[in-house]
């Protein structure tokens, strides 16, 4: 082909992974089209920004990557997708000139007449309708990962939490069917995946359109299929936490021991300002059945520090949760304003120096539980899915444990996509390193006096 005919894009994602998700099936769209990735904005005709309007920072982002390509690159075509494009509409093309294209997450099935449009030269496409009840699914998607795979299970979001945006770019709420879901499943196996995650806003919320299953039994139901070694979800509201998904994952050892459950405030007076639908009591219940299961299951959430009107004791009280539950992972955020949402018209006074001196204060205490949880994996043998080479270390081996820790060790290169076993000699606050116990014998793993040495050693 002529290379002035030549049809490239790339795609910068912001956000979370159903953003990842939404772009490997915008990206399997965009082959079907005849376009073909590359791996740079540098390189790309078409260049594609999917939002994220979950925090002020990660949208304006957007706006800042759109003016240095306007100076760098006007010939370029642009395309804004996801939550900010379907927040700001056409207010993007006088905010950022140069965009070609805005489509938001519930229209993405238009894709293809849409870059047509492009195309065929119209300078300004848009389509945020929300008319769509289906979850947008394509029959090619270009993943990203070459083990692990993740399988939209439903869309949307039928919640009113005062702070969140996403009930009004991701619309109400849509499940797949649990057969198509495992249809997806038995496709991946064949493609050699052996980890799925299935994912929505809300997984507990999953309601099969053609009853045949619940969120927990399909969770079985995925984990029994041949061929698959881990299932992950994410993410859990709390409020629809319920004991037969620990039932399920006691049941199936394909079930992965992590659920991420965000709680956002240890304040039941917060919680409520907040309108999340549980209070502090409640959250710490489904934690303790959580903690009941004989597979200790490793549990992370998510905090929104400062919610208008957070007063000192009811931060201390987030503290005091975050303490309790000791979470393997935390993520957490001084509260952002977002459009739309019921929180951006509360009164807020809170000084910024004391909105930051408290998301420190939470996260160096987070900090020191996660060194003491990782701490307790040493001695301890555990499975890794192999990803490949260390990002810091290239002559190190890196992957992830069942409960998500990246685990680090020296080995053959031969061994990504495999699993294997690591015996834990060292920890950080996220990372653990180990060395590789053979399969066929354990004639490498250290004596524990050994293991003590080294781990007192760092
Ligand atoms: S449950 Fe609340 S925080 Fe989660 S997506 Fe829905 S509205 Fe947003």
């Amino acid at each position: 082909m002529n290379p002035k005919n030549r049809k490239t894009f790339y795609i910068e994602t912001f956000g979370c992974a159903m953003n990842v998700h939404d772009s490997e099936k915008v990206a399997g769209t965009l082959r079907t089209l005849g376009y073909e990735p590359v791996e740079s904005v540098e390189e790309a005709g078409f260049v594609f920004f999917n939002t994220c309007s979950i925090r002020e920072k990660a949208a304006e982002k957007v706006f800042s990557r759109l003016g240095v390509l306007r100076k760098t690159a006007p010939q370029k075509k642009v395309g804004v997708l996801g939550c900010v494009a379907q927040q700001e509409g056409t207010r993007f093309f006088k905010r950022a000139p140069n965009v070609n294209l805005v489509v938001g997450s519930a229209s993405y099935h238009n894709l293809p007449h849409l870059v047509r449009q492009v195309e065929a030269g119209l300078d300004q496409v848009i389509d945020t309708s929300q008319d769509d009840d289906h979850c947008f699914e394509t029959e090619i998607t270009q993943r990203l990962h070459p083990y692990r795979a993740y399988i939209t299970i439903i869309e949307g979001c039928n919640n009113v939490c005062a702070f969140c945006v996403v009930p009004f770019t991701r619309g109400p709420e849509r499940s797949r069917s649990s057969q198509q879901v495992l249809e997806d499943v038995l496709k991946l196996v064949d493609a050699g995946y052996t980890e799925v995650q299935l994912l929505g806003q809300n997984v507990n919320s999953y309601r099969d359109p053609l009853g045949r299953r619940t969120f927990a039994q399909l969770l079985g139901a995925v984990a029994e299929v041949p061929g698959i070694r881990r299932v992950r979800f994410a993410t859990s509201n709390p409020q629809n936490f319920v004991p037969e998904i620990v039932e399920a994952i006691d049941a199936h050892p394909a079930l992965c021991n992590a659920v991420h459950l965000p709680v956002q405030s240890g304040s039941s007076t917060v919680l409520s300002r907040m309108r999340r639908e549980y209070t502090r009591e409640e959250y710490l219940r489904k934690v303790a059945f959580i903690r009941r299961s004989p597979r200790e299951i490793a549990i992370s959430t998510d905090v929104i520090v400062a919610f208008p009107g957070e007063t000192e004791k009811e931060f201390e009280e987030t503290v005091s949760l975050v303490e309790a539950v000791g979470y393997q992972q935390m993520y957490s955020f001084i509260y952002s304003p977002r459009p739309n949402t019921a929180a951006q018209g509360f009164t807020d006074t809170l000084p910024a120096e004391e909105k930051s001196r408290r998301l420190a204060f939470l996260q160096n205490r987070q900090h020191e539980i996660q060194v003491t949880l990782a701490q307790r994996m040493i001695g301890r043998t555990v499975e890794v899915l192999v990803d490949g080479r260390s990002v810091k270390d290239e002559n190190t081996l890196s992957g992830r444990s069942a409960t998500n820790y990246v685990v680090n060790f020296n080995g053959p290169a031969s061994l990504p996509g495999q699993y294997v076993h690591v015996q834990i000699l060292r920890s950080g606050a996220n990372s653990l390193w180990g060395l590789l116990v053979e399969p066929e014998g354990r004639d490498n793993i250290l004596p524990d006096r050994t293991i003590e040495a080294i781990s007192m050693g760092t």
